[in-house]
């Protein structure tokens, strides 16, 4: 290891490595450290017993196989697309609601064709919905790429007069049927906020991602693309440490100037990437007294994002024997959703239950006649913190019990299969990753720290640069690898400077 590099990354989270890949392609030197003994944050797996368990993908966005553009293109860039394989999906979600079952296939005709067959009446905000999603996506690729074309009207329909909005806002308007203002709503959970709360551009451009794209899977689970990205990074002569966290940013003068690591090693660079949460970074790393006050007022103001309980299950039968169909099923007690998010503050009991059955992707997925099967279900930090600890594991198991409880509606038996079981909660993601509170999104998506109007990936400091889900544009694996690549460029450009 030398003592200087053009660029550090802090973190090997989605961002971390997509930023360090993108620095060590483009010839700079670059030093990645990372405090855990294995890569990807929440991109990643871990074993129990004969059972691999995916920790977070459920489904990728922003992955067209066949146009090859927007993260495609910049997956094979780099060489990434070469080593990691992906699963396309067939539907996008099915969804069970009190009387209504429906799945959504991953084909914007088909899906506006089954809307409109549940809800002939509605055919027309159907439509008008679909059109403006779709054209909300287009509009921010137009911004960022210039590519399609469209003119200021347009970007003005689409985009510039919906930025205030919450998608609610926007369903509600087009759409009179409350029971198809929720079906078209199910995804929510995925970006953490209800309709009435949620940003109306930021679930746009998602759903039109899902629907359009197609969501994916990874064969190899996400393991496999976190891997590739380190081995892009090795090869394009980049240094990789795990079990190496960082203590300390060194700052003088308003720049920063290097790390010390928790190890006690002093590494200097004038261009730091971080992809540890900014109020980490910023009140730990730093110092609060070292980074200006509208900072620390920013981060202060800005809402953080719920997190969930998920109870990952090795079974001793296939899907098949288990009489799962399905990839993903959204169970929702209620066609209200902010009903369903209040849910998330109680401990013995929730409205929503998302089952996925990762062999519905990839049959491969487990050991032969086996399957994995993942409940979760939103769940906020604040009653596990006011659990003693001494009562946290009774807890953690009641609630997985609740879960399996609700499955078990749908598949009597399910229980009898389960051969290990492995629940983590918020405080096992806090824990694992060092995000405040377990959030998987960072910052809220409200219209106030929307995808355009996310805190920058240029920090604070001179030289201090932030990649991951709470900078823009945002949580989930597209967006936190497109934070990677955004900081990074920001960087080449200050040293080509
Ligand atoms: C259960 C679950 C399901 C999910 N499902 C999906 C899904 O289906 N689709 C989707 O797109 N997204 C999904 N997500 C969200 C997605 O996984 C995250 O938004 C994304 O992986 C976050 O990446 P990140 O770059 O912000 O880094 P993180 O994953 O937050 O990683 C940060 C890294 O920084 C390291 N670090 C922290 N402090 C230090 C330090 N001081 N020194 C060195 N290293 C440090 C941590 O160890 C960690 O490796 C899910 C997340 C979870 C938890």
């Amino acid at each position: 290891m030398a003592d200087r590099y053009d660029a550090i990354v802090i973190g090997a989270g989605l961002g971390g490595l997509a930023s360090a890949a993108t620095l060590a392609k483009n010839g700079l030197s670059v030093l990645l450290l990372e405090r855990h003994h294995q890569p990807g944050g929440y991109a990643s797996t871990f074993v129990r017993g004969r059972f691999e368990f995916e920790i977070s993908l459920h489904q990728m966005s922003g992955l067209n196989l066949k146009e090859k553009s927007g993260l495609c293109l910049f997956l094979e860039e780099l060489g990434i697309m070469d080593r990691a394989k992906f699963v396309s999906l067939e539907d996008c979600y099915r969804a069970v609601f009190p009387d209504i079952d429906i799945t959504i296939p991953a084909n914007r005709e088909a899906a506006e064709g089954i809307l409109i067959d549940h809800f002939p009446r509605e055919a027309e905000g159907i439509k008008k919905i679909f059109e403006l999603s779709f054209n909300t996506g287009y509009a921010i690729d137009y911004l960022q790429t210039g590519k399609p074309k469209m003119t200021q009207e347009q970007l003005q329909e689409y985009l510039l007069t919906k930025m205030d909005k919450t998608w609610g806002e926007v369903v509600n308007s087009y759409v009179k049927d409350e029971k198809l203002r929720a079906v078209l709503s199910v995804y929510w959970p995925y970006f953490g906020l209800p309709p009435s709360k949620i940003s109306y551009v930021l679930f746009a451009i998602a759903l039109s991602s899902y629907i359009g794209n197609g969501p994916k899977q990874i064969f190899g689970k996400s393991a496999m693309l976190s891997g590739a990205f380190i081995d892009v990074i090795e090869k394009n002569g980049g240094e990789v440490r795990l079990g190496c966290g960082v203590k300390q940013i060194l700052t003088e003068g308003g720049k920063v100037k290097g790390v010390i690591t928790e190890k006690g090693e002093k590494i200097h660079s004038d261009h730091i990437i971080s992809n540890v949460n900014p109020i980490s970074t910023a009140v730990n790393l730093i110092g609060k007294d070292k980074v200006p006050q509208s900072f620390l007022e920013r981060i202060r103001t800005s809402e953080i994002s719920t997190s969930l309980v998920t109870a990952y299950m090795g079974m001793d039968a296939s899907c098949k024997e288990l009489g799962i169909d399905d990839f993903e099923i959204w169970y929702y007690d209620t066609y209200d959703h902010d009903r369903v998010y209040e849910s998330r503050k109680k401990l013995n009991d929730t409205d929503l239950l998302l089952l996925t059955a990762y062999n519905k992707g990839d049959p491969n997925f487990s050991p032969p006649g086996t399957s994995v099967i993942v409940l979760s279900a939103l769940s906020d930090p604040e009653p596990w913190y006011s659990t003693p600890s001494s009562k946290y594991v009774e807890t953690k198991n009641k609630y997985a019990e609740m879960l399996i409880k609700k499955a078990e509606k749908h598949f009597p038996g399910l229980r009898e299969h389960i051969e290990v079981i492995e629940v983590a909660t918020p405080i096992t993601l806090m824990r694992y990753s060092g995000n405040p509170g377990g959030t998987y999104l960072g910052f809220t998506y409200s219209v106030k720290d929307g995808p355009l109007s996310r805190l920058s990936n240029e920090g604070p400091l001179k030289g201090l640069y932030f990649a991951g889900a709470w900078t823009q544009p945002g949580g989930g694996y597209e967006p936190c690898i497109t934070s990677g690549r955004w900081a990074a460029e920001k960087v080449i450009k200050e040293l080509k400077k």
